[in-house]
């Protein structure tokens, strides 16, 4: 009985050891998240003048099922509006992604940046410029990944 066993666990550690493995020495190998993946949110800036391409319209955070979106709008000099405020709470987040597709402008995507884990509720809240930070990085690796590949 007890041989049997052994046996059979045996050969399922046989079976497995000439295979590919599936997971890597994180945090020193980091894997390379899918494209559509859904992490840490992103804000968007428009390419030439770096301005930020939210325009307050107020769906994101009328879609949001969490309640997690928080946004303050205020006018510009041009008559247009844009984001005084605008905050995220992840801790709140269920990571749906509406806020992404209900975008008009394309101002709010996301990123790869998936270590989001932290011990202070507070540290959970991006801001504005947490978010143009993210987008900036983001955005900069994509182009930089994008030209190695030509
Ligand atoms: S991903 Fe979903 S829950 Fe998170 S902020 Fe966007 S709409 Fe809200
Ligand atoms: S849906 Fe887009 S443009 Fe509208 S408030 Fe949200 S991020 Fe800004």
């Amino acid at each position: 009985m007890l041989f049997n066993d052994l046996r059979k666990g045996l050969s399922v550690t046989l079976k497995y050891l000439f295979t590919h493995a599936v997971t890597c020495q994180y945090p020193t190998q980091r894997l390379n998240v899918p494209e559509r993946g859904r992490w840490l949110h992103a804000l968007n800036l428009h390419e030439e003048s770096q301005k930020i391409k939210c325009i307050d319209c107020g769906l994101c955070e009328e879609v949001c099922p969490s309640k997690c979106i928080e946004i303050i709008p205020t006018e510009n000099k041009d008559h247009t509006k844009s984001p005084a405020i605008y905050n995220i709470d992840l801790g709140r987040c269920c990571f749906c992604g509406l806020c992404v597709e209900v975008c008009p402008e394309l101002a709010i995507s996301m990123s790869d940046k998936y270590e989001l884990a932290g011990y202070d509720r507070e540290k959970f809240i991006f801001t504005k410029e947490d978010l143009i930070k993210v987008g900036l990085e983001y955005n900069n690796n994509k182009l930089q990944k994008k030209e190695g590949e030509l």
